[in-house]
């Protein structure tokens, strides 16, 4: 029999018992959502300021992407790739002309989007570079999140996320975020294949590197004839105030290849928000020199490139270009500094504020292990506002993209109040 939730508590003891022990949740249960809300259990609404890690940047349960979703769940949802299907072609035209790329490959989650884009570089790096098989070398940036499998894992730094987890995948090589003369040195290596980067680290607790970074890394790697591959399964789709994070300052809502900003990867993950938060999509973009190293029967997924997740995911697109979301992040990023560098300014408690659009972090005055960040966010909760410490006593502040500046002004009101508690503790 199917158990009805009363209560929170009761949630909370049922997931106790029969889940994996994965994650460590604030201890909030959500029944409900709406635009830039939620609300629990006991029926207490809260300001949304993690979007599910970025994927519900169109605001929750958006009404456009549900229309579509329910609309496509009673015509045709799955058919696998062994035959084609109607909304797949166009689905493949409408993303490769909103990112300007030959090709694209669907998967479903990021992390598989990932491994899809390693193959890919692996295969490319044997076929078209030439390097001789199994010497194949992918340079990655410390600090890295790229999922959770276990050659992403195998790259990893976080010792939480690989420690019993191996033998790990050979073939990476790691070299600081944001360093060139790093990254120069370590494509000196004729069996470099690619360099795998993300252009904010989001989960490392939003590091936003030099403005010249992605550029200056690109030009390195097409010197060398490496792959330059760009996860923005957490910073794409208008997050970080542009289309794209590599968009750089560019404001246009669509392809922007023509400003002097934009950085074209040879490779673009996409994932998390192309989702609109209604059905895990992910992708895999590249022009067809690249792309065409893969044949039939070399990689795939049942569900890729389903019916449903490419209705959902061309819906989804449409929102961020119809109502202007990057535009909108990117103002609102702007006002949410100034408030947060205030609080930064007057309260101890606070270290620094960074971040870009609407993907941000407070960095609290405190040590790595305590638990300050953690108890500021059950206060936050308490006082309306969802948000979750990442790596210790930084707090990630990334809310869906369709708020106001009123209601920005509000949840800065709310952290405030907050900071200011804490301040006297
Ligand atoms: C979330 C994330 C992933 C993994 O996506 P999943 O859908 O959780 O597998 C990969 N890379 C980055 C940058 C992410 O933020």
């Amino acid at each position: 029999m199917m158990e009805t939730i009363n209560s929170s508590k009761q949630a909370i003891e049922l997931e106790d018992k029969y889940g994996a022990h994965n994650y460590h949740p604030l201890p909030v249960v959500l029944s409900k959502g709406e635009g830039v809300f939620l609300w629990d259990v006991e029926g207490k609404k809260y300001y949304d300021f993690l979007s599910a890690y970025s994927a519900v940047n169109q605001g929750h349960c958006h009404p456009r992407i549900k229309d579509a979703l329910i609309e496509q769940a009673g015509t045709l949802t799955l058919t696998s790739r062994a035959f084609f299907n109607d909304v797949l072609g166009p689905f493949e035209k409408y993303i490769t002309e909103y990112f300007g790329f030959d090709k694209v490959l669907p998967m479903n989650t990021g992390a598989e989007g990932v491994e899809t884009a390693l193959k890919i570089a692996r295969k490319w790096g044997y076929e078209k570079k030439g390097v001789t098989e199994n010497e194949a070398v992918i340079i990655v940036a410390e600090n890295n999140f790229h999922g959770r499998t276990t050659t992403v894992i195998s790259f990893s730094n976080d010792e939480n996320a690989r420690k019993n987890f191996g033998p790990y995948t050979p073939g990476f090589v790691k070299i600081p975020y944001d360093d060139i003369p790093a990254l120069e040195k370590a494509l000196e290596n004729k069996n470099v294949v690619a360099f795998l980067v993300e252009p904010i680290q989001g989960e490392a607790g939003v590091f936003t590197p030099a403005e010249d970074f992605i550029r200056k890394a690109s030009e390195a790697c097409k010197a060398k004839n490496v792959l330059f591959i760009a996860d923005e399964i957490q910073t794409g789709i208008a997050r970080t105030g542009s289309l794209l994070a590599v968009c750089g300052n560019c404001t246009c809502e669509a392809n922007c290849e023509k400003q002097t900003s934009y950085t074209q990867p040879d490779m673009l993950i996409l994932g998390k928000a192309i989702s609109g938060g209604f059905y895990p999509v992910s992708a895999v973009l590249a022009n067809n020199d690249i792309m065409n190293v893969i044949k039939p029967g070399q990689h795939g997924s049942t569900f890729g490139g389903n019916p449903l997740g490419a209705k959902v995911a061309m819906t989804a697109l449409e929102v961020v270009r119809d109502e202007k979301l990057a535009l909108n992040a990117r103002k609102l990023g702007k006002i949410f500094r100034q408030r947060m560098q205030i609080l930064v300014d007057k309260y101890n408690i606070l270290k620094l504020v960074r971040g870009k659009g609407l993907l941000n972090a407070v960095v609290v005055n405190d040590s790595e292990d305590s638990s300050t960040a953690w108890d500021m966010c059950v206060a936050l909760k308490d006082n309306g506002l969802l948000a979750k410490p990442t790596h210790g006593n930084i707090i990630r502040f990334a809310p869906p993209l369709v708020m106001t500046e009123e209601q920005l002004h509000e949840c800065c009101d709310i952290i405030e109040k907050v900071v200011k508690e804490f301040d006297k503790k």
